[in-house]
């Protein structure tokens, strides 16, 4: 059975994400998540923060079969590093679509050999960003459920220290 991998920037994993690696890990024998190291991007977490945050999530939802990594640089070097031949992509909408698509060109381009697979996100998820939900920890509003319970836990210590 194959491998795949699942990457973004996941500041922070949403329960989106979440989802969609669930739903990767019962297509896949091995699913790789990877948090994108983006020198351009400030980000809230450090990307091994993300890492364990994400770890967190997946050992609390009891799936198995999924790795999480840090990298830098490009996909399909990943996909490379971890023996993948599949990328996962989740969708949202069509501006996701449109996004994905155009990523996939140059992914083929680089790789031939990966194939992406899409994956419609669940509609309870569809409104659902990292980019919104950093807004609303920013304003100091509540973001339970919309992120695994663990990483709400690890965002809340981290909230909490700040303050002291
Ligand atoms: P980046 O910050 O690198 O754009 P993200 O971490 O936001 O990436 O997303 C990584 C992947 O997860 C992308 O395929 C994106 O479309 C998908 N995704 C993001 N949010 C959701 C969601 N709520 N439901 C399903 N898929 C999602």
């Amino acid at each position: 059975m194959r491998s795949a991998i699942f990457a973004g920037s996941f500041d922070p994993f949403t329960m989106g994400h979440l989802d969609i690696v669930k739903r990767a890990a019962g297509l896949f024998e091995t699913v790789h998540v990877g948090v994108l190291v983006n020198p351009e991007k400030h980000p809230l977490f450090t990307p091994e923060e993300r890492r364990d945050m994400i770890a967190a999530a997946i050992r609390g939802a009891g799936i198995a079969n999924v790795k999480v990594h840090v990298f830098g640089g490009l996909l399909v070097d990943f996909a490379r590093t971890v023996r993948a031949d599949v990328n996962i992509r989740g969708l949202r909408n069509g501006v996701d679509f449109d996004y994905e698509y155009s990523m996939e060109f140059y992914n083929k381009r680089l790789s031939p050999g990966l194939e992406t697979v899409y994956l419609a996100a669940d509609s309870t998820h569809i409104f659902l960003s990292s980019s919104a939900v950093r807004t609303l920890m920013a304003a100091k509003a509540d973001i339970t459920g919309l992120v695994p319970e663990q990483i709400y836990q690890l965002i809340a210590e981290r909230v909490k220290s700040d303050e002291q």
